[in-house]
C-alpha cells in the first residue's frame, strides 16, 4: 500500500537527502551542518565536527558565527549571515528558521518548511536547563532528525547541581590538593564555571591556556563567569587548594603532574561509563552532559510529536526501535563525520 501524499505536498526526503557532504536541502540549494566545504550552509552550532570552514555562505546565530570566527579566523567563510533565534529566512521556496536547541552558546535547530512540510533537525540538543544557553524549544514537526549520542536506555545522567555539589566537596576535604577538571573548550568549560558560581563557589578557578579564548568570548557574548586565572604560568604552591579545569587531553599529562598531588576529575556524559573514566585515569568522575541522555531523547519524541523521525550520530539502532515501539516511522541516517566533541 502507498501512502497518500495530499495535493500539493511534497514528501520530505524528495527535498531533503543524505550526500556526502551531509543533510542537503536540494530547492534552497542548503547543507545543514556538513562535513566539507559546500556552497551554502547552516551550522546548527560551533562543536568542530559541525562547524567546519570553507564554505562559500554560512548562515547561523550570530554566537555560532563568532564562536567560528575565534576558532578558525574572520575568513572561515566567503560570506555569513547571522540569523536570530525566532527569524525566518526565506531560500528560494523554502523557509528557514532558528530554535533554540540548549546545547552550548550559540546552538540551534534547523526548521525547514517545503512543499507543505517541516522538518526539524535538532543538531546537538539536551533538554536540561543551561545558564549558558536558551532552552531547547520543541517544534511540532512532520520529520524530526535527532542525534542520538547517547541513545541507550543505560545513559542517564543525574542532576548537574548534585555532581557540582560532590566536585566541591572533594575541594573542601582537600585542601591542600589541587582538583584539576577536564571539559571540552567549547561549552563545557563555561557552564561548569557558572555552576560553580551557582553553588556559591566565588574564589578564582584557574583555566588552562587552551580554555582562554574561548571563555573570554563567551563574557564577550554576556556569559559572565566570575573570577578566572591563568593556570599555565602559576606556580605550583599557588595551585595547591584551587580549581583547575583543563582540555580533556591534558588532565592526564605531564602538564597536570606538575600541579599540586592533583585530584583528576572530568565532566562529561561519558563519566556514566566506569570504564571510560577508568581509561583516562579519572579519580573523579562528573557525569555532566551537554547532549540530551535516553529518557530526554525519548520525551522529545513525544514533544515534537513528528509521526517520522530520521536518527543521525550516535547510538542509532536502540533509538529507531523505541521509537517504533511508539508508532513513530523512525530509521537511522547513515551519516558520517561525526566525532563526539563537547559530549
Ligand atoms: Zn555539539
Ligand atoms: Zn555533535
Amino acid at each position: 500500500m502507498t501512502q497518500s501524499v495530499p495535493a500539493g505536498r511534497v514528501r520530505p526526503e524528495d527535498w531533503l537527502m543524505v550526500r556526502p557532504e551531509g543533510l542537503y536541502c536540494a530547492p534552497a540549494d542548503l547543507h545543514v551542518d556538513p562535513t566539507r566545504p559546500v556552497a551554502r550552509a547552516v551550522v546548527t552550532h560551533g562543536h568542530a565536527d559541525h562547524a567546519r570552514a570553507g564554505h562559500g555562505q554560512v548562515l547561523a546565530t550570530a554566537e555560532t558565527l563568532a564562536i567560528m570566527a575565534s576558532r578558525y579566523g574572520a575568513g572561515f567563510a566567503g560570506r555569513t549571515q547571522a540569523l536570530a533565534l525566532g527569524e525566518t529566512l526565506s531560500l528560494g521556496d523554502v523557509r528557514l528558521r532558528l530554535a533554540p536547541a540548549g546545547h552550548i552558546l550559540g546552538s540551534a535547530q534547523a526548521v525547514l518548511e517545503h512543499g507543505g512540510s517541516r522538518v526539524v533537525v535538532s543538531g546537538d540538543y539536551k533538554r536540561r536547563r543551561d545558564p549558558t544557553c536558551p532552552a531547547f524549544e520543541p517544534v511540532p514537526c512532520d520529520v524530526f532528525v535527532t542525534e542520538a549520542t547517547f541513545g541507550l536506555p543505560v545513559f542517564r545522567h543525574p542532576d548537574d547541581a548534585h555532581e557540582v555539589a560532590r566536585l566541591l566537596e572533594q575541594h573542601r576535604r582537600n585542601p591542600d590538593r589541587t582538583i584539576v577538571v577536564g571539559v571540552y573548550a567549547l561549552g563545557k568549560c563555561q557552564r561548569l564555571l557558572r555552576l560553580l558560581r551557582e553553588a556559591g563557589y566565588d574564589r578564582p578557578v584557574h583555566l588552562h591556556g587552551a580554555l582562554e579564548g574561548l571563555t573570554r568570548l563567551y563574557g564577550e557574548l554576556g556569559v559572565e563567569v566570575g573570577p578566572v586565572e591563568p593556570a599555565t604560568m602559576a606556580a605550583r604552591e599557588r595551585l595547591a587548594g584551587a580549581i583547575v579545569l583543563a582540555p580533556p587531553s591534558a588532565i592526564a599529562d605531564r602538564w597536570a603532574r606538575r600541579l599540586a598531588d592533583p585530584i583528576v576529575a572530568m565532566a562529561s556524559g561519558w563519566m556514566g561509563v566506569r570504564q571510560r573514566a577508568r581509561q583516562r585515569g579519572v579519580e573523579l568522575p562528573l557525569v555532566i552532559s551537554d547532549h540530551a541522555d535516553w529518557d530526554e531523547l525519548l520525551a522529545t519524541l513525544r514533544d515534537v510529536g513528528a509521526p517520522r523521525v530520521w536518527v543521525t550520530h550516535g547510538r542509532e539502532e536502540a533509538l529507531v526501535h523505541a521509537a517504533r515501539g511508539m508508532g513513530i516511522d523512525a530509521r537511522a541516517l547513515a551519516l558520517v563525520g561525526f566525532e563526539e566533541e563537547g559530549s
